[in-house]
């Protein structure tokens, strides 16, 4: 882009989260002049990527996320060398359930399908395997795979604002866009901040997290189904002289249980002596006013951890927790289209990523950017994110 002002960008991006700032790099890296605003400042506590972990995996019922997640667990590797550090810790991943669960069934169709290796344990061969550290019922069994993991999310957003910056992206902080509208005069997009700042660009990408939905309704007056819901994150004591066998880096894997209730966790990695176990579900929230009170269904927490994680403290109570925010759809699809009417293709939003998008940000960043650059985005079926699939199924 030949400009000789400095508030005159090919792209911007907002939101400083994981999806807006494995975009701002793509944008970068592809010679557009990028700018990246972040309402808070960049690395905050407030939204939906902070924190210690995130768990990788690629099964999924869906299989357009399997494809993406493989996609993605190379992308992050491509990222990190060009980083020169790592944010990524491949480990196996266990999935557990009762025998004849839907999801266990989804994870080996998965398998099958992909041609993933995996292994299904009984009870018998799953206490062999984990005995004195992890027990199931003896009517559950488990399906063991290989790519899995855990991501590190600060690190890894700061990875890719680093790289972004390294590419010539301008990234700007405790800058809270009010208002995006059409540059009547000249085509385009303006930005505007609270503060009065005022931005032009070609293209606009809005990877806002809990506050999309905020956001979309005051510059284009558009409802979209993304709700907010506040997550807490849940660490567990392991017994002295019993961490080395939950610690990452060994034979541990991240893991999800499928029972009555949807619970996850990862090897420990954060904190020496601590695991992260917690619920796959939160409680609807308004990410301007949280209570910053996480108070998780504890009682479910605790059944399933009783007589399951065998090297835990007694008294089974969490003895750290932290909050987050999922950003839900109805059918728990991402957010990736255009936003339409009046901007037509020159605004893309990308957001629901519905409490498991952290592992797809690489290729999501990919995505974002082909719609931005290119208008479209070869190779992914689009269908399953269209915001206008909201409408035809209310
Ligand atoms: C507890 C928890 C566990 C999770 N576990 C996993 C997991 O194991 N695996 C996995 O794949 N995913 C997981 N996820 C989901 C994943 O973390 C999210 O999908 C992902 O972080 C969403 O990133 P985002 O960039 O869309 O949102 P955010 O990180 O919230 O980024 C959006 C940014 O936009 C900024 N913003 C908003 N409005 C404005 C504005 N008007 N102007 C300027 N800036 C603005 C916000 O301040 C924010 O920084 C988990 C999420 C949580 C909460």
């Amino acid at each position: 882009m030949d400009s000789s002002f400095s508030n005159e960008f090919d792209v911007i991006v907002i939101g400083g989260g994981i999806m807006g700032s494995s975009t701002a790099y793509q944008t970068a890296k592809r010679g557009h002049k990028t700018l990246l605003l972040e309402q808070f400042d960049f690395l905050h506590h407030r939204g939906s990527s902070h924190g210690e972990s995130r768990t990788m995996r690629a099964t999924y019922k869906k299989d357009y996320y399997t494809k993406m997640a493989v996609e993605s667990s190379k992308l992050w590797r491509e990222a990190e060398s060009e980083a020169g550090y790592s944010v990524y810790t491949g480990t196996d991943h266990l999935n557990m359930g009762p025998v004849g669960s839907a999801s266990l069934k989804a994870v080996i169709a998965s398998c099958e399908k992909n041609s993933f290796p995996y292994q299904i344990l009984d009870h018998g061969q799953f206490t062999d395997r984990f005995s004195g550290r992890l027990g199931i019922p003896e009517d559950w069994i488990a399906v063991y795979t290989e790519l899995g993991g855990v991501i590190k999310p600060t690190k890894a957003v700061s990875m890719f604002q680093a790289l972004a910056f390294q590419k010539g992206a301008v990234l700007r902080d405790n800058m809270e866009v009010k208002d995006i509208r059409r540059d009547e005069a000249r085509g385009g997009i303006v930005v505007c901040t609270t503060k009065g700042d005022k931005f032009w660009c070609r293209k606009c990408v809005v990877a806002a997290g809990a506050w999309t939905r905020k956001l979309v309704r005051s510059i284009a007056g558009i409802e979209l189904p993304i709700q907010p819901e506040d997550i807490t994150v849940c660490y567990w004591k392991i017994k002295e002289g019993h961490e080395e066998k939950y610690a990452v880096g060994g034979d541990f894997p991240t893991f999800s249980s499928y029972g009555d209730v949807h619970i996850y966790g990862t090897p420990s990695l954060e904190f020496p002596g601590l695991i992260k176990i917690i619920l796959d579900h939160g409680c609807q929230c308004d990410p301007d006013k949280r209570q910053w009170r996480p108070e998780p269904d504890l009682d479910s927490l605790k059944e399933w951890i009783e007589g399951r994680f065998l090297g835990l403290v007694d008294g089974c109570a969490p003895v750290s927790m932290q909050s987050c925010m999922y950003s839900m759809t109805p059918d728990e699809d991402y957010v990736m289209d255009f936003l339409g009417g009046e901007f037509g293709e020159d605004v893309v939003i990308g957001g629901g990523f519905s409490g498991h998008g952290f592992k797809m940000a690489p290729a999501v960043g990919n995505i974002l950017a082909d719609l931005a650059l290119a208008g479209r985005a070869d190779g992914v079926e689009l269908k399953h994110f269209r915001i206008g699939r909201f409408e035809e199924n209310p």
